[in-house]
């Protein structure tokens, strides 16, 4: 595994580390920017707090390669621009949870145990394109961050990886982030849990669901999965659930359905 440090050269002068920020080129900016799906539409001033933002998360973590994977400025700038869009109006605190980021070139392998319903322990090897670890570590492949250049691609991993994150600010990673202050939480709950009913009685019943399956997992997959629809592909979640659109954009305070060209 190879630290890659190259950011760290430029950063700004700043008093605390958590103040820091790389100093963003333009043209790699805009290079990065441009084939990203999940930020077309984004307007100016919004554009310009994602690249400081992008600085922050560069500056305050270190990324490593996996393998002899390399991870050059742009593939930095492109998984950080990603990173902070979800935060891009709730604040890079929520992110504090993040404390390095591990990339593989492929998806990658990974251990774990399953308990079965007897009790029985079972060692488990599961390929996976990210993993949020407990302690702090992003880890993501890139080879679905590329898959994800292409429009019609359902999935976001990076996304994805930070909506646990962002999930398990208040200690669980179980689909029910901290919400804001005075915000119906039965009202979040009662249509959550609704809605992934809904979508496991349909897969139950070999009826195709609208949206990617893998969000039938748990609640934390729900909220994660849904999250990447927000995101990349706004109308279809709408279609799916339009009350659980209403319920994400109150959440991130974001609106992409209003940034989906006509
Ligand atoms: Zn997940």
């Amino acid at each position: 595994m190879s630290g890659v440090l190259n950011w760290l050269l430029d950063l700004l002068p700043g008093g605390r580390s958590a103040d820091r920020e790389v100093v963003i080129p333009d043209d790699l900016w805009h290079e990065v920017c441009r084939d990203q799906p999940e930020l077309a539409g984004l307007g100016d001033e919004a554009f310009g707090r994602l690249r400081r933002l992008a600085g922050r998360f560069l500056a305050g973590r270190p990324f490593y390669g996996g393998g002899d994977f390399r991870l050059d400025d742009a593939r930095q700038l492109r998984i950080a621009t990603l990173a902070v869009l979800p935060v891009l109006e709730l604040g890079l605190d929520w992110l504090d949870g993040i404390r390095s980021v591990v990339v593989y070139a492929d998806a990658f392998h990974v251990d774990h145990e399953e308990v079965d319903e007897d009790g029985v322990v079972h060692h488990v090897r599961d390929l996976r394109a990210g993993e949020a670890w407990e302690h702090g570590t992003l880890v993501l492949s890139w080879a679905d961050i590329a898959a994800g250049l292409d429009p019609e691609h359902a999935t976001s991993v990076v996304v994805h990886e930070v909506a646990h994150f962002i999930d398990g600010v208040n200690g669980m990673e179980n689909g029910f982030p901290p919400l804001p202050r005075g915000y119906d939480r039965a009202h979040w709950t009662r249509d959550f849990q609704a809605a992934f009913d809904r979508l496991n009685d349909e897969i139950d019943a070999g009826v195709e669901p609208s949206i990617d399956p893998y969000a039938a997992t748990n609640p934390a997959e729900f909220f994660a999965v849904l999250s990447e629809y927000f995101f990349r592909l706004p109308g279809e979640l709408q279609h799916f659930d339009a009350g659980l659109y209403r319920h994400l954009a109150a959440f991130y305070r974001q609106d992409p359905m209003a940034r989906q060209a006509p």
